[in-house]
This record gives structure tokens, C-alpha cells and sequence, in this order.
């Protein structure tokens, strides 16, 4: 049994100060990871500051024409958005991929970037964990980690991100609009989420007195050529092995621009400026994509039960550019192979 104390926020300054005054204190909006948490034990809050009824919940267009999410916003209502369906199809798939609709419907936009990852041993109070108990180990190093990083991990944590609306948001290029003591700040998405070093207990940037208040995204959305790929064990309510979120603006049958991030491989969304500058300015043909593919997966490192994950993605890769360069109708419940 936990005790915890619970209390609204009237506003977002009172939930600045409410988080500043009590640093075991937790935000809590849909709590779809961290009620969990608690009946695990793994999250122990003293106080429960309820921000589910904040003004943050509004889709906005922003002045240079881009769209403006408040954290707030559920998930589901982000992906079924008439501006986000149509302008950014990439981040309405992702979201449309991940959970369950029950699920979707609870979790808001900024709980989805808060999400813990899903290690098991993260949830195992039983064994060690050094996000959960810093220099107690790593379980999973040599245990089970079929799901765990191929990229960007530490001796201290080989965990992975799980949230797929973070491949897109990172994949477009999205900012993230935060509130604190001292004002407003924007963080760049790639800014965002941390690599584990020698603290994987600290996972985004974001201060400890610090609320999400919106997501921003530019006015460049992809719309005609874009994928979502999801590769998991099942076709629903399963966490990707390997995600691909890709983004083309194509001149004739080259690249004139190229974003493209992974999930489920990394401490965070994984996005490669080098391997971005491999597509720029080529033909969109699958040597060219092998070749991103090749960049993109140049340091991917494995353990022992996850090296299938190496070759998954570099297939994924080429598969999710052909799609985009296709311009491949993208659907969840249609797997077509491009
Ligand atoms: Fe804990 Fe990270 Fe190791 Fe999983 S991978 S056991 S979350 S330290």
C-alpha cells in the first residue's frame, strides 16, 4: 500500500509551484503508464498533482502554419484530428500503432513522451536495475533482451523508448513546449530524450519543476510521401521491436529532402543527421536506401538475444523508403509490403 496525498491544479502556474515544492511529487494526467508503476511499486509519489483538467487541451494552427498540440490533448483525438490526419499522416499512424484504442483514448499527448520504458526488469523489484535503483545493475546486459537497444546504449542501461508517437514527432522535426518556475521554454524533439551514460534514471531534459504544456510541429508534414512502420510480435497491443517514420519530399524521382527516425532501438527516437544526408539530393531507388540503411545502423551493437534486431532494421528501413518514395497508402490493419 502506498500512501499518497492527491491534489488538482487550478491552473498551470499552480501546478509549477505545486511540483516545485515536493520533489517526490508526480504529475498525473490519464495515467496509463504511471498508475501501473505504483501497483508495482516501482513509482512511490508522495503527492499526485491531478493536471487532467488544465487548459492543455486544445489543436491549434501556429503563425508559421504549423500545429500546435496541447499536452493534454488524448492521443486518440490527436490522430483522428482532420488537420493532423491530413497534414501529418505520419504522426497520426504512429499514434494509431501503438496501445490500444482504451488506452488511446486515456493517454495524453505529454504522458506519451513521459512514458518509462518497458523493460521488464524496470517493473521486477526483484531484480536489479540501475534505472530504478541507481548502481544496483543492469539485468538486462545478460539477460533477457530480445526487445532491449541496438543503438546509443551504456553498460549502465540497454533499454529501450516505447512510445511510437515519438519516432514521428521525432522524425518531423517537433518541438516541445514546457513551463517552469522561471517561464516557457522550447526544446528541440531530438533535445528531448536523454542517452542512458551513466544516469539512465534520468530520461528527457525536462527539470524536475518543469510541466509540458504542447507539442509544436512545423508546417513540413510529408503528406505525400511518408511511412509508418511497425514491426512487432503481434498486429496490435505489442511494443515495436523495430519502428521506421519516414518523411520524403521528392523532385521527380529524387530526394530533395529526407527525414527518418527509429524506434525501439534506442534509450530515445532514433534520428541520424548522417544517414538523412545520405538520401539528400539521390535517387529514391533501393540502392540509395540500402545505403541510409547502411549509415543509419553503422554503430548498431547486440547482445545476446536481440541480434535478429540489427538485420530487422536495416530491412525495415529500405521496406518503410520504398513505401514513402511510393507513396504507399499507410494503414495499420492493411500490411501490404511496398
Ligand atoms: Fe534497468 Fe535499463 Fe537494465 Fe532494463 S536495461 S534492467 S531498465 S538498467
Amino acid at each position: 500500500m502506498i500512501n499518497f496525498q492527491y491534489v488538482r491544479a487550478r491552473d498551470v502556474a499552480d501546478a509549477v509551484r505545486l511540483i516545485s515544492a515536493d520533489p517526490a511529487a508526480k504529475f498525473i494526467a490519464g495515467g496509463t503508464n504511471l498508475i501501473d508503476l505504483m501497483k508495482g511499486d516501482v513509482e512511490r509519489p508522495s503527492h499526485l498533482i491531478d493536471i487532467s483538467r488544465l487548459p492543455l487541451k486544445t489543436i491549434e494552427k501556429t503563425e508559421e502554419n504549423g500545429l500546435r498540440i496541447g499536452a493534454l490533448v488524448p492521443n486518440s483525438d490527436v490522430a483522428y484530428h482532420l488537420q493532423v490526419a491530413q497534414r501529418y499522416p505520419m504522426l497520426a499512424s504512429a499514434i494509431l500503432a501503438g496501445a490500444s484504442p482504451q488506452l488511446r483514448n486515456m493517454a495524453s499527448t505529454g504522458g506519451n513522451l513521459l512514458q518509462r520504458t518497458r523493460c521488464p526488469y524496470f517493473y521486477d523489484r526483484a531484480t536489479p536495475c540501475n534505472k530504478r535503483g541507481a548502481g544496483s545493475g543492469c539485468s538486462a546486459v545478460t539477460g533477457l533482451n530480445r526487445m532491449h537497444a541496438i543503438l546509443g546504449m551504456s553498460g549502465a542501461c540497454i533499454a529501450t523508448h516505447p512510445s511510437d508517437m515519438c519516432v514521428a514527432l521525432a522524425a518531423l522535426g517537433a518541438t516541445v513546449q514546457v513551463a517552469g518556475l522561471t517561464g516557457e521554454r522550447t526544446i528541440a524533439f531530438s533535445d528531448f530524450h536523454c542517452l542512458p551514460g551513466d544516469t539512465p534514471r534520468r530520461e528527457t531534459t525536462l527539470e524536475p519543476n518543469e510541466i509540458v504544456t504542447a507539442i509544436a510541429l512545423p508546417p513540413q508534414g510529408f503528406a505525400a510521401n511518408y511511412s509508418y512502420l511497425k514491426i512487432r510480435d503481434r498486429l496490435s497491443y505489442a511494443f515495436a521491436l523495430i519502428s521506421v517514420a519516414v518523411g520524403l519530399e521528392l523532385e521527380g524521382d529524387r530526394i530533395k529532402e529526407a527525414r527518418l527516425a527509429l524506434g525501439g532501438v534506442a534509450h530515445k527516437p532514433w534520428r541520424d543527421p548522417a544517414a538523412e544526408a545520405a538520401l539528400q539530393g539521390q535517387a529514391a531507388d533501393r540502392a540509395t536506401f540500402t545505403r541510409a540503411a547502411d549509415v543509419l545502423l553503422r554503430d548498431a551493437k547486440a547482445f545476446q538475444h536481440n541480434a535478429f534486431k540489427i538485420g530487422l532494421a536495416h530491412r525495415a528501413v529500405v521496406r518503410a523508403l520504398t513505401q514513402a518514395a511510393n507513396g504507399t497508402p499507410q494503414s495499420q490493419s492493411n500490411k501490404k509490403i511496398a
